[in-house]
This record gives C-alpha cells, structure tokens and sequence, in this order.
C-alpha cells in the first residue's frame, strides 16, 4: 500500500476502516482477493448516503434530469459502438523473471522517467533502453502491450466467441443505448439530462492505493444533452455545480482542485474535460471527470445500430443529434475522500476547553486525553444520532430514552447505547463520526429536557424533548 504524503497515511486509514466496519477486503478468508472491497456496515451507510445525496441533488431537485437503471452487461455491440473493444485497454509491461505486471505509465513514473509531452516516446511510453524490473532490479521488460480491461462474460451455457460480451466498464453507455426510449417517455426537451448510479467493472492492471483504483466500483454519470454549440457553457456550469456539490457533502474547498485538460491530451471527440481532483494522502487525484464530449456516443450508436438517434427541437423545427456533457462520479473514491478527509486524532482537555490536534506520535499532555473523530458531514455520516440513557439499571431512565429513540428512528440512522460510562459512549460515536448525540437523565424525568451534545465542539445543551426533532432537522436536513 502507498504512504502517507500528508498529515494522515493511507494505513491508518485502511486499519480504521477494517476496526470500524467501513471497508473490508473482499473474500478475506480466503487470503482476499486483489482489486476487490466489501463495505461493512459503516461503510454502506457512508456510500448510501454519498449516492442518495448525488440522486437528490442531480435528479429528483430537478426538473430538467431523469433517472435510469440498465443493465450491468449488455449487447456486445454496445462496447463495439462506444469504442471500448478496440480502445479501452492501458499498456502494459511484464518482468520476464520476477512476472509482476505493470501499467507503461506507472512504471516509467516508478523508474523516474519523464517523457517530452506530445512526444512519440510519450504517446507509445516507450521504456528507456536496459531499464530492469524495479520490483526485482534484474528482470528484464517486455515492451508495453495494449491489455483491454473488459471483463468478458458469456451469457447463456455455451461458451462462445458469438455470445461474448462484457460487465460494463462505465455506467454511460447504457443510458446512450436507452436515450431513445427515455426521451419518448419523460417528455423533456433538451437541455436534459439522465442520471444512473451503478456498478462498472475494470481489470484494472494494478489496483492499487486501497479502494482507489479498484475493479469493482460504483459509478454515478449523468449524461446532460444538449443543443450543438453549447457545449463549452454548459460544461462550465457543471464544473461549477460538481464543485458545489462536494463542499455540500464536507469536502473543503482547500482539499479540491481542478485539473483543465490540454488541447493534445483530449479525446479525439471531446472539446473539453476537467478532473475533481481530491488532495489524497498519497497525491492530488481524480474524484470526478467532466467532459464535453460532442454528439461522439449517440452517433455511434446510430452507426452500430442503425437507428437514428435525432432529436427534433419543435421551436426551431431542426433536427440534430444532441451534444453532451458528461459529469462522471466514482462513489468509492468519494467515500474514500471523505474518510481521509473526516479523520482526526485530538488532545480534549479533561474539564471544560477547546480540542486540540495531536501531535502525532506524541502522548496527550497532562489535563487532555487523545480522542480519535470522524469529522463527517451530517449529511453524509453514516449515524446521526445517538441515545443514550445516563444509567442502564434505572428503568425510568432506559424507557424514557427509548421513547427519544423510537422518535428519532424512522427519520434518521439512529444508535441506541446503554453500556459503559457515558464519556466511553460519546468517544465511541466520536470514533464513527455521529454527529449529535442525545442523553436522558434524571433532569429529564422531572422537566422533559435532554442534553444534545455535539461532536465537533463536544458542547452539550439541554433541549426539551419536544424540540429534539426540529433542532436535528436544522442540523441534518
Ligand atoms: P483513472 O484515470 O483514475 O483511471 P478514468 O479517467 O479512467 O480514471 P473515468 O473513466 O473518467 O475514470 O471514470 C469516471 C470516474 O469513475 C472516475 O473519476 C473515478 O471516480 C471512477 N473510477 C474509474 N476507475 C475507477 C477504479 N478503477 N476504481 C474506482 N473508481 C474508479
């Protein structure tokens, strides 16, 4: 696993992942399996919460975008269409003694090489003479070989090259395939957009960089169609909207950047592309990629399918085949970003006083303990709230606390906790990322008040149980 560039390494991560229940690798008991995660249950919760946030926000708050779920494997001439048999393949390189496998790109950057950019070393990654195997330091590389990274997949009992296809390497083409139906039936006229959350599968080279580059992963792509001659300010506007979106979900706009796209490193296709990219604890990368890509996918599927895939616009009364801008998500890489993002180990002075960030490495100074917290959106934490009675042996207090819970519940993800010493529970919640946590007692027997306490600032204030539910609504939405 790669290390840490920043404040955080990507073991630390990975090791409270697998406590906590986020992630875990996939088939663990059977030594795991390369490329390939499983989401506990935190981690699910996380993942639902970044995909229903996506949803509301891209879907069902708009009117101008519909919503789409195709299927995961699809008429082989779907990837003959988009390009994907022919091209969708990285280079890659073996060691002949050592057989570890690597992607052209990567490796030449592991050997330190730098390439002129646009130069023809460059674009066929050609290794420098007598280079060796850095895994093994002797082994002799093969020149770089295109690999697909299709799954193959034969539906049906014969296995065949006839009934060959593949699990889809991206959600989009399945909306292309159904643009036809789709606008039949939702009566929207362009500018609009369909949006799909799925699953999407890479055989990827080298998975690397924990969840990062996986090949397994949920994608969610909205394909917003639109007029020719447009496309450079509508892809401006979801730049901005996507940007948005990620600060509303906690990731600061600090830890965000763009990268633009230069003229030789488009898509022959595309007029535009910029990258979201998150400051990962191992190095700037993608999150997101927004791209202007022309009427490329809806022309070829006319080609390969032979239908015609044109829209009449009733207030011109032309016909064209719509352009589009394609916002392009991965949700494990936006989990993973809030993960890292939302980690931080403090020293919090035992009586009353603000938190302070560790020192890593360093033992908390006399008066403080070191509390561990996931600064996690409440929009995204995968708990909000939790209840707890002060004492478990005092049935007054454990049934009025249930009441709060029960109350609580058929809204949000609530944690119901009654063991241990109440700073114990507070610092557990604090460990998952619970934004608000709700204790009944003895005063709330006698005034019908409890104490909301806060995870960030650890403030705690009596509200009437009443008012519970309206505070968190403001809070959590
Ligand atoms: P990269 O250059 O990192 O391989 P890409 O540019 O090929 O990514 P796209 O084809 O644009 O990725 O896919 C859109 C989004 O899908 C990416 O921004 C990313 O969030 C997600 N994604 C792509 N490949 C993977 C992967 N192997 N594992 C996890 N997420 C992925």
């Amino acid at each position: 696993m790669e290390t840490e560039t920043g404040r955080l390494s990507l073991e630390t991560v990975a090791s409270l992942c697998k406590r906590r229940g986020f992630i875990f690798q996939s088939s663990e008991i059977y030594g795991g399996i390369n490329g390939f995660w499983d989401y506990g249950p935190l981690g699910v919760e996380l993942k639902r919460n970044i995909k229903d946030a996506w949803w509301s926000d891209i879907v069902r708050r708009r009117e101008d975008v519909v919503g789409l779920d195709a299927s995961i494997i699809m008429h082989r001439r779907v990837w003959e269409a988009s390009g994907h048999v022919e091209g969708f393949t990285d280079p890659m390189v073996d060691c002949r003694s050592c057989k570890r496998r690597y992607r052209a790109d990567q490796l030449l950057a592991e050997l330190g090489v730098e390439l002129e950019t646009g130069s023809k070393a460059e674009k066929d990654l050609v290794l420098p003479p007598g280079a060796k195997c850095p895994a093994c330091g002797a082994g002799e590389l093969t020149p770089p070989r295109p690999f697909n990274l299709m799954f193959e997949t034969h539906p049906g009992a014969v296995q065949s090259e006839e009934n060959k296809t593949y699990l889809r390497p991206e959600t989009a083409q399945g909306i292309f395939a159904q643009f036809n139906n789709v606008l039949a039936v939702s009566r929207r006229k362009v500018p609009f957009g369909i949006a799909q959350i799925g699953k999407a599968f890479r055989n990827e080279i080298n998975p690397r960089n924990y969840t990062f580059r996986s090949r397994e992963f949920e994608q969610m792509e909205l394909e917003f169609f639109i007029k020719p001659g447009t496309g450079a300010q509508w892809h401006e506007y979801w730049v901005n909207e996507r940007l948005k979106w990620y600060g509303s979900i906690g990731l600061p706009e600090e830890s965000l950047s763009r990268y633009v796209y230069g003229k030789d490193e488009l898509a022959h296709y595309a007029s535009a592309c910029v990258d979201v990219m998150y400051a990962f604890p191992f190095g700037v990368q993608e999150l997101e990629g927004i791209a202007a890509r022309g009427d490329y996918d809806l022309r070829r599927h006319q080609e390969y399918s032979g239908k015609s895939m044109d829209y009449f616009d009733q207030e011109t009364n032309a016909k064209y085949v719509p352009h589009v801008v394609e916002p392009s998500a991965g949700v494990d890489r936006i989990a993973l970003a809030l993960i890292c993002n939302a980690y931080r180990e403090e020293w919090v002075p035992n009586g009353e006083g603000e938190a302070r960030e560790a020192e890593p490495g360093r033992p908390a100074p006399e008066g403080y303990e070191t509390r561990t917290v996931m600064r996690f959106h409440p929009r995204v934490a995968p708990v909000k709230v939790a209840v707890f009675p002060l004492l478990k042996n005092k049935p007054e207090l454990v049934n009025k606390a249930r009441g709060v819970f029960e109350s609580l519940q058929p809204r949000w993800n609530c944690f119901w906790d009654q063991v241990g010493a109440i700073g114990r529970r507070y610092r557990r919640q604090d460990e998952i990322g619970t934004p608000f946590a709700v204790t009944v007692d003895f005063q709330s027997l006698e005034d019908n008040t409890a104490t909301l306490r806060e995870r960030d600032s650890m403030r705690q204030q009596r509200v009437r149980i009443e008012e519970l539910r309206g505070r968190l609504e403001e809070a959590i939405g």
